[in-house]
């Protein structure tokens, strides 16, 4: 071997190496706030020899980034937990459509980005969780909440609490009401919405569920493992503020109960795309979707998956219908919604 030779052949050796160093981890970029989701992470390492490194950041923030960064971003996966920043960010061509025979089978098309030219999918489903009414069982029966439209009724006249209406839930939630009723009533409904409220909306969701406890409000709307986090709390204070509210499942007699979606994507400019697309198929398999139902309390989004929730249970009964909107069409109308939401002077 000639000396040149035998430095390429170095070089080539130490290159392979770094790309298989490279190959052994993953940058994901994650607006799970949840920190039973750790065990997920860890359960892929182990199976896989693939070493997660992972950047927490809320929804806006992780967009944000991922725009800065341009195609220098070391992200391979991103996760999202709602429907409207995936769409957004799927738009804005932040995602790498892809196709995988595993995603496509394990998760139902309306929980999925609609298909790209390519025929990849931009983003996949991971979760879901339903937005729901939580309610004074002292000034409300079970009846007078049983639907979104409800919370425009005259009865509940200073008694609303929710959190911001440009917050990405509230933004899904009224861009679902208006694939339902259409823009004009579903402002009307807003407007009304905004004339019941008990105070200007502040907080997160618990907060709502803390301020129907207080009696401060008389009715809210949450995300459900909000609500199943604390009747599992260890912390006695949380479970009797859990315990304490009425929570309904609305538009049960109707479309069903607004579903929302956490899911994943493939990072436009991923080095590790096939580590990504393994990390996005494990957890759409039983075990991770069994994960975010006993973990976080969310339901699972791959078909035929079996989990034993008891909170969730304990709260829906059992079963209860869902919305089947395709999501992608949810995350669509939030530009329509935040200029409804400014109209009506809904904060
Ligand atoms: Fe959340």
């Amino acid at each position: 071997m000639t000396p040149s030779n035998s430095l390429l052949s170095i070089v080539c050796l130490l290159s392979a190496a770094s790309a298989q160093a490279q190959d052994k981890v993953l940058n994901i970029y994650s607006a799970r706030h949840y920190p039973t989701d750790e065990v997920m992470y860890s359960d892929f390492t182990k199976a896989t020899g693939i070493k997660i490194n992972r950047v927490d950041a809320d929804d806006a923030g992780i967009l944000a980034r991922l725009k800065a960064e341009g195609a220098a971003s070391p992200a391979d996966v991103i996760l999202l937990v709602d429907a409207a920043r995936l769409w957004r960010a799927e738009v804005d061509g932040l995602f790498l459509p892809i196709k995988s025979a595993k995603l496509e089978e394990a998760i139902p098309t309306n929980l999925r980005a609609k298909p790209a030219d390519n025929g990849g999918t931009a983003w996949f489903g991971l979760s879901t969780r339903a937005r729901v009414l939580v309610y004074d069982k002292l000034k409300y029966s079970k009846t007078d909440v049983d639907s979104y439209e409800n919370l425009a009724d005259a009865k509940f006249k200073g008694s609303l609490c929710i959190r911001s209406g440009s917050h990405p839930y509230n933004l899904s939630l009224f861009g679902a009401m208006t694939e339902h009723l259409g823009p004009q009533k579903t402002e009307a409904w807003l407007k009304a919405m905004v004339g019941n409220m008990a105070r200007t909306p502040k907080g997160g969701d618990t907060d709502q569920i803390k301020g129907v406890a207080s009696g401060e409000c008389g009715v809210a709307v949450t995300n459900t493992y909000y609500l199943a986090r604390m009747l599992r709390s260890s912390n006695p204070a949380d479970k009797a503020v859990a315990e304490k509210v009425g929570v309904v499942f609305p538009n049960q007699s109707s479309w069903g109960t607004h579903m929302n979606v956490a899911g994943g994507a493939v990072a436009r400019h991923a080095k590790n795309t096939d580590s990504a697309v393994k990390f996005l198929e494990y957890l759409a398999s039983p075990s991770a979707q069994n994960h975010f139902a006993n973990g976080n309390n969310e339901w699972p989004a791959a078909k035929g998956v079996s989990f034993d929730n008891p909170a969730l249970k304990a709260m829906t009964g059992g079963n209860f219908k869902s919305e089947l909107l395709p999501i992608s069409a949810v995350g669509m109308n939030q530009i329509k919604v935040q200029q409804m939401l400014d109209r009506v002077g809904f904060k």
